[in-house]
């Protein structure tokens, strides 16, 4: 059975928790079914963070679970879940799961199936609270808080794991690696994001099974990907994943970030950038952060047509439009963002024209403030003189009695 930790011990009450999934858990339990925070929610509880989002795990089916609440609805087809709505917010409650290959048995059951690499297929069946720990990835994301009791259940000694804020994967490394390479990426997030060491064994056979991310489908790899940019934490994430070997070959947005010696200021000053917006809560837009890590390519091809005698923009036109088609190909980054990532290039050479009505309808343009902060990055990096960059600065928050005064004569 599980280890039982009380109150006294954790210190989380019940008031912690956001109330809608404390309404939930309640819920749950008044009809007769056990009813648990866990994963993230339930690990960052205990290390002091807020809660993203909160996910309850409990014995009663996705169809019992839909008769308790009201504002409730079943998502999923593969593996179902039930999201409940209080106001605004929404927690998403999941029937304990099984099937997976973790711990002593082999685990294969019939309805879980794996590919030729080990990679897992299918975990949708239902099974007991401790199978539902065991398939989970890493021990500390495997705690069950039940703020009704205010009680933690560890099945696997999570909360040690916790105390000595290490990262340690549930079973076997290699085979839960296997099966679901993106692990890989997910545990150098957590290090970074939690400030928690990779067990040894843990991070020992990560640099021989990168490989297997090759046959991980791209939107999932874009998926973690874009969560490990937006963590606050990407530059971290980022040189971690290179010193494990996680980027080479796999992960073609990546390749281009760490291999292009030109552009590495330029794109350590944008992850540094985004991880100071996400850690003062400012918004950050993606397309913003595709555009600074492929700009160093589409200037790279911008030079080539150029030199081959191509007019100025249209060259820079064709080069984004090169640099786009091989990421497309690859799947690196879906075709949603290209628009915002193509405004906000063609606004870069705009911003060297001071003269005449120029200045004037670039400032108006809606994307100026996203290109503007680009052009800041580029000066930043030495790529552009400082001066353009104090000369906007002034510009836009100068009266616009001023501006007229501030233009130049001719470039
Ligand atoms: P975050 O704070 O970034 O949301 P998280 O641990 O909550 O981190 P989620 O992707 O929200 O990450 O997943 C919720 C829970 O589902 C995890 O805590 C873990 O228990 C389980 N889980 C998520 N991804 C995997 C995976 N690839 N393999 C096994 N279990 C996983
Ligand atoms: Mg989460």
């Amino acid at each position: 059975g599980p280890r039982i930790i009380l109150r006294e011990q954790h210190g989380i009450t019940r008031d912690h928790i956001n109330s809608c999934a404390l309404k939930v858990t309640s819920g749950l339990q008044e009809a007769g079914y056990s009813a648990f925070v866990v994963g993230g929610a339930a690990r960052d509880l205990l290390l002091g963070l807020e809660p993203k989002d909160y996910d309850v795990a409990t014995n009663a089916t996705p169809e019992e679970v839909r008769a308790i609440f009201r504002r409730s609805r079943i998502i999923g087809r593969r593996f179902r879940l039930v999201h409940v709505m209080c106001g605004a917010e929404t927690v998403e409650v999941s029937t304990f799961r099984g099937g997976t290959s973790a711990g002593e048995d082999e685990g294969i059951t019939a309805d879980t199936h794996a590919d030729e690499h080990g990679r897992l297929l299918r975990d949708n069946i239902f099974g007991s609270q401790e199978e539902d720990a065991k398939r989970r990835d890493f021990t500390v994301n495997a705690l069950f808080y039940d703020p009704v009791h205010e009680e933690i259940w560890d099945y696997l000694n999570g909360y040690e794991d916790i105390e000595a804020r290490r990262l340690r994967i549930i079973g076997d490394p290699v085979r839960r690696f296997r099966e679901d390479p993106v692990r890989m990426l997910r545990v150098v997030r957590l290090a970074a994001k939690l400030d928690m060491q990779i067990d040894p064994p843990t991070a020992e056979p990560i640099g021989d099974l990168a490989p297997l991310l090759q046959n991980v489908p791209p939107s999932r790899l874009f998926d973690e990907m874009l969560k490990l940019l937006l963590s606050g934490h990407a530059l971290a994430c980022v040189l971690d994943l290179r010193t494990r070997g996680l980027h080479h070959g796999l992960l073609p947005m990546l390749d281009v970030i760490l291999e292009q010696p030109l552009g590495e200021r330029f794109i350590t000053l944008a992850l540094k950038n985004t991880d100071e917006r996400v850690r003062q809560e400012k918004p950050v837009s993606p397309g913003f952060l595709f555009a600074a890590l492929l700009w160093h390519e589409v200037v790279a091809a911008w030079n080539v047509r150029e030199a081959a005698g191509e007019k100025l923009i249209p060259a820079l036109h064709q080069a984004m439009d090169d640099v786009l088609a091989v990421q497309n190909d690859n799947l690196a980054i879906p075709r949603r963002y290209d628009a915002i990532m193509k405004e906000i290039w063609a606004m870069q050479p705009r911003f060297t024209g001071r003269s005449g009505r120029r200045p004037f309808r670039l400032l108006e343009h809606p994307r100026f403030r996203a290109a503007y902060d680009f052009m800041l990055l580029r000066c930043e990096s030495g790529e552009v003189d400082m001066e353009l960059g104090k000369w906007w600065e002034a510009f836009q928050h100068a009266a616009p009695g001023q501006r007229e005064a501030m233009l130049l004569k001719d470039e």
